[in-house]
C-alpha cells in the first residue's frame, strides 16, 4: 500500500517559513502586496481566488482583489494591469484564468512586468526556468518537486513521466525534472503506447484534466504517482486524474485530490510573492 504525501502539510510548512520572512520584513518596515484579479464568474476561478486571498492573510502578505465583470474589454484589462504594474504597493500580479473569449490570454500575461509575475507565465519567466536560473517558480510544477522531495526519492537518473504539455504544468514540470538530472518523457494526446510508457516509470506526474485517466496498469510496482489534474467526477466531487482507490495498491507514494498538490501550488505563489517584495527592496538572502 503507498504512502500518501500529504500535501496540506507539506504546504503548512512553506506558508509557515514564508510568514516567518514577510515578518522580518515588516520590522523593517517593508509591506507586501499581492493583486489578484477575477474577471467573470466562473465559480472554480471565484473558488481559486478566495483560496489564494486566504492564503495571503496567513503568511501576512496584504491582498488587493479586483474583480471585474464577465464583459470587461481587453482594453480594460490590459489598463488595469498597466495601472498595477507601476503601484508601488503591488510587488505581485495575478490574473486568475481562464479569462472570457473576448480577452487575449497572452497580451494579458505580456502585459504583467517580469518583476510582478509572480505565475511565472511571462515569456521572460519561462525562459529563465527553461535555462534553469528561476527568479520566479512554475507554482504547480515546483509545487509538485516539494512533494517528491517529501518522498525522499532523489529524481536523478530516474524514468520520469510527465502526462500533459500544457505551458502552465506539463512542459515547466519537464524541466524542473530535467534538471533534477531525471530522464523525463512528456505525454500528450498524441502518444502512442501511452499505458507502457507510463508503467516503466519511477516517477509518474499526471496532468491531463480527466478523472480516472491514470488505473493502476500503467503504474510500475512501487512508483511515485503525483496527481495534478482537478476533476469533477459523475457526482460532482472533486477528483484527479488518478484513479486512487487502485493505483495506491501499487503504488509506492501517491498524492490524494484533494489535499495534494492543490494546496502546493499556492504555497508556491506565497513563497513567489515573498521573491517579488525581496527583490524590489534590494534584498539578495
Ligand atoms: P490542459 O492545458 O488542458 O492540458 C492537458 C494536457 O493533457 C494536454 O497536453 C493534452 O494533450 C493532454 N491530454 C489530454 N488528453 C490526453 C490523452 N487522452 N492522453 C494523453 N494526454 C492527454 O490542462 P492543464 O492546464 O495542464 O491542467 C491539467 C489538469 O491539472 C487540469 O485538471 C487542471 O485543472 C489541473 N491543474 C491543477 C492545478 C493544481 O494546483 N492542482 C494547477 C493547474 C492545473 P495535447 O497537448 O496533445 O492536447
Amino acid at each position: 500500500m503507498a504512502v500518501r504525501i500529504d500535501g496540506k502539510a507539506v504546504s503548512a510548512r512553506v506558508k509557515a517559513d514564508v510568514k516567518k520572512e514577510i515578518e522580518q520584513l515588516k520590522s523593517r518596515g517593508i509591506e507586501a502586496g499581492l493583486a489578484v484579479v477575477i474577471v467573470g464568474d466562473n465559480p472554480a476561478s471565484r473558488v481559486y481566488v478566495n483560496n489564494k486571498k486566504k492564503a495571503c492573510s496567513e503568511v501576512g502578505i496584504t491582498s488587493y482583489e479586483y474583480a471585474l465583470p464577465q464583459d470587461t474589454t481587453e482594453e480594460e484589462l490590459l489598463s488595469l494591469v498597466e495601472k498595477l504594474n507601476n503601484d508601488s504597493r503591488v510587488n505581485g500580479i495575478l490574473v486568475q484564468l481562464p479569462l472570457p473569449e473576448q480577452i487575449d490570454e497572452h497580451a494579458v500575461i505580456n502585459t504583467i512586468v517580469p518583476e510582478k509575475d509572480v505565475d511565472a507565465f511571462h515569456p521572460e519567466n519561462v525562459g529563465h526556468i527553461m535555462i534553469g536560473d528561476y527568479k520566479f517558480l512554475p507554482c504547480t510544477p515546483a509545487g509538485v518537486m516539494e512533494l517528491i522531495a517529501e518522498t525522499g526519492i532523489d529524481p536523478c537518473g530516474k524514468s520520469c513521466v510527465v502526462i500533459g504539455r500544457s505551458n502552465i504544468v506539463g512542459k515547466p514540470m519537464a524541466m524542473l525534472l530535467l534538471h533534477k538530472n531525471g530522464t523525463v518523457t512528456v505525454c500528450h494526446s498524441r502518444t502512442k503506447d501511452l499505458k507502457e510508457i507510463c508503467a516503466n516509470a519511477d516517477i509518474l506526474v499526471s496532468a491531463v484534466g480527466k478523472a480516472n485517466f491514470v488505473t493502476a496498469d500503467m503504474v510500475k510496482q512501487g512508483a511515485v504517482v503525483i496527481d495534478v489534474g482537478m476533476n469533477r467526477n459523475e457526482e460532482g466531487k472533486l477528483c484527479g486524474d488518478v484513479c486512487y482507490d487502485e493505483c495506491e495498491k501499487k503504488a509506492g507514494y501517491i498524492t490524494p485530490v484533494p489535499g495534494g498538490v492543490g494546496p502546493m501550488t499556492i504555497a508556491m505563489l506565497m513563497k513567489n510573492t515573498l521573491t517579488a517584495v525581496k527583490a524590489a527592496n534590494g534584498i539578495t538572502d
